[in-house]
């Protein structure tokens, strides 16, 4: 019962998390809504465990086959009690050809059965093997092809406990499950045909007491759905204050009031422990008089004391009353497999659904064969894209004509970096259309588009692999000199000779980089991939102040010759663009060279925010 509790206690903590990620009105009975996932669940594991079905059944098989056979040692211990009994009462000697021969049964009835579990088991690991393997093959391969825009922080979370937990999760009820369930169910079904084979009334005793048992339970279970939602609300509230007072702490602590926002914890903390002791320390007790039912002492009472007085009565024999006795030990304990495996059911449901989730990740859809795009012209033909219900572009049409530098400029939040991103396919936008060459991107394979479109953006996403792999990633099979010439373009090349390993150096593990030498790495890594299309983010240009002249050259070299978009943070830095484009709100409001740009409003408050409006218009009136 204990564990019960705890164990609802952790569904419940898990639901808890859960439904605050859920819509309000779903969150209206949550009783239902536990049972509804409880279902899904159940639907989730079905589904990943449908191709190895077959392999499970044959499992199951072998379990069946030694459950049965678990009765031969009990029958073979009744035989050889009889046979010396016999032998006693007649004072004569015990037939030893006879006795050795039931011996015999008893160990190869009992060591068959361990072989029969042991194959049976065996096969339900290979099966969980092979899931295990398709699971991971079938996630990589979604991935591989999910649009970028579903990486966001909390999917990342969900593929790490997918791919790591997950996994180990519904590995316990696809290995283990099928195997010890059917073994808690009919191995205690057999013994006790067995025991009432033996005596009918023996067959009796050995479950006196599960009814009682059942009975106290059904008592100290009553009420408990409504208990564990209502401790499910408490332990939700305990958890959205804790989380307000973590959130506001550096507010709270600044004004010198921790105290009293820390006691909207405490209260909700104690309202909880209230709750759960007025709660859980009768079922305590209830639970132990349930347990003691079915413990080993009352069970002996009950099964030796009525076994004497039925050889008393000479209905049966003191082998059969010692059979019967063993088996009504062993019934209890298969009880509590069958709970605690429906426990990892529960469990491993919760697990199955956010693995079918992932499997079930929207995918971009590419051409078996790709067009050829003619030029490197980007056109952009009324873009809209959404993350949901935020509008992040905005009906957007631009182009970026071949060899050009277009730069994007706008507050925070305008959709610069979205529309950047959807340029390289990170996602296909809602409506409208990208053109790189005349040919829609959609009509591109990843091949072809990404030896078209290459990108440095702010975070270097450098791989915890060689120097010289992480500048290879584009073009993997270009030679040391290729990838060498490309990192002294990217002015890199004196810093990895200069490394022990030189280009065998594997970041993150042998040495770890300044954020200016990540991001001439990948500078160097776009210049071997010789893209004619290339998306910059201009801030990568200040990620170390003392190697910002040398970023300036590797980015001059790179950007030469190309059709380069900038997504820019300070208008200063993009000046020399040969288009700025004004965004506001996932809109374009303008675009022009600086100088067309000086009387447009849009503009102009961009300066002014940057504190170079009174530089521009010295400028001007210079002029
Ligand atoms: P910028 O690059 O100009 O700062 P973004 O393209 O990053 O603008 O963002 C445009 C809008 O889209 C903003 O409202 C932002 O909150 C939203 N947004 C950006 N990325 C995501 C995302 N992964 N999920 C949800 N909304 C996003």
């Amino acid at each position: 019962m204990l564990k019960t509790i705890s164990q609802s206690f952790e569904v419940q903590f898990m639901t808890t998390q859960e439904l605050e990620r859920v819509e309000p009105d779903q969150q209206a009975d949550p009783m239902e809504e536990n049972k509804r996932k409880a279902q899904e669940g159940q639907a989730a594991i079905k589904r990943l465990a449908a191709p190895v079905r077959g392999l499970q059944r044959l499992g199951q098989a072998f379990v069946i086959a030694s459950a049965i056979l678990t009765t031969a040692p009990y029958l073979a211990l009744v035989q050889l009690g009889d046979l010396l009994l016999a032998a006693h009462s007649a004072g004569t000697a015990v037939d030893a050809d006879r006795a050795w021969a039931v011996i015999g049964l008893l160990i190869g009835a009992f060591s068959g059965q361990l072989l029969l579990y042991f194959v049976g088991l065996l096969i339900t690991h290979v099966a969980d093997l092979r899931l295990r393997d398709q699971l991971q093959r079938g996630i990589a391969q979604r991935l591989a092809r999910a649009p970028l825009s579903w990486f966001t922080e909390s999917t990342s979370g969900l593929i790490r406990k997918g791919v790591q937990d997950d996994t180990r999760a519904v590995h316990t009820v696809i290995a283990h499950g099928p195997v010890e369930i059917l073994n808690a169910v009919v191995t205690p079904l057999a013994l006790l045909c067995l025991a009432f084979w033996l005596d009918w009334r023996l067959g009796l005793l050995s479950i006196a007491t599960i009814p009682l048992h059942m009975a106290t339970y059904a008592v100290s279970m009553k009420g408990m759905p409504e208990k564990t939602a209502e401790m499910d609300a408490k332990l939700a509230k305990v958890s959205s204050t804790m989380a307000e007072f973590v959130a506001g702490i550096s507010v709270v602590k600044a004004f010198g009031r921790v105290g009293r926002a820390h006691s909207a914890y405490v209260d909700s903390a104690d309202e909880f422990s209230r709750f759960f002791r007025a709660w859980a320390l009768p079922l305590v007790s209830i639970s132990c008089v349930s347990m003691a039912w079915i413990s080993i002492p009352l069970l002996l009472v009950v099964n030796l004391g009525g076994g004497a007085l039925l050889i008393q009565a000479g209905a049966v024999t003191l082998p059969k009353v010692l059979a019967a006795t063993l088996i009504a030990l062993v019934l209890p304990g298969a009880v509590q497999v069958v709970s605690s495996i429906s426990w990892s059911y529960q469990m491993a449901g919760a697990a199955a659904i956010r693995l079918c989730n992932i499997l079930d990740t929207p995918v971009l859809p590419y051409p078996e064969t790709s067009q050829i795009p003619q030029g490197c012209t980007v056109e952009l033909d009324h873009v809209t894209f959404s993350y949901g219900q935020t509008l992040a572009v905005d009906d957007v049409s631009l182009a970026l004509e071949e060899g050009t530098v277009t730069a994007l400029l706008g507050p925070s939040g305008s959709g610069k970096s979205t529309l950047a991103t959807l340029i390289a396919r990170f996602a296909d936008p809602d409506s409208g259309s990208i053109r790189l060459g005349g040919v829609d991107l959609r009509q591109l394979t990843e091949e072809t588009l990404y030896s078209h479109v290459s990108f440095v953006l702010q975070d270097a996403q450098l791989l915890r692999a060689t120097v010289r792999d992480n500048i290879a990633l584009g073009r993997p099979g270009a030679s040391i000199d290729e990838v060498r010439e490309a990192a002294r373009m990217a002015r890199i090349d004196d810093f990895v000779m200069s490394l022990p390993e030189g280009y065998d150096t594997v970041i993150g593990t042998d040495t770890s980089l300044s954020g200016g030498q990540e991001q001439r790495i990948a500078i160097a890594r776009a210049l071997l991939v010789d893209a004619p299309v290339l998306l910059l983010d201009e801030a990568t240009a200040f990620a170390d102040p003392e190697s910002e002249a040398e970023i300036q050259q590797a980015l001059s070299t790179l950007v030469k010759g190309r059709t380069v978009l900038v997504i820019a943070h300070r208008p200063a830095a993009i000046r020399g663009a040969h288009r700025i484009v004004v965004m506001e709100r996932g809109r374009i409001r303008a675009v022009g060279s600086h100088e067309e740009l000086l009387d447009e409003p849009h503009y102009r408050a961009l300066l002014h925010q940057s504190g170079e409006l009174r530089t521009a218009s010295a400028e001007e009136d210079h002029r």
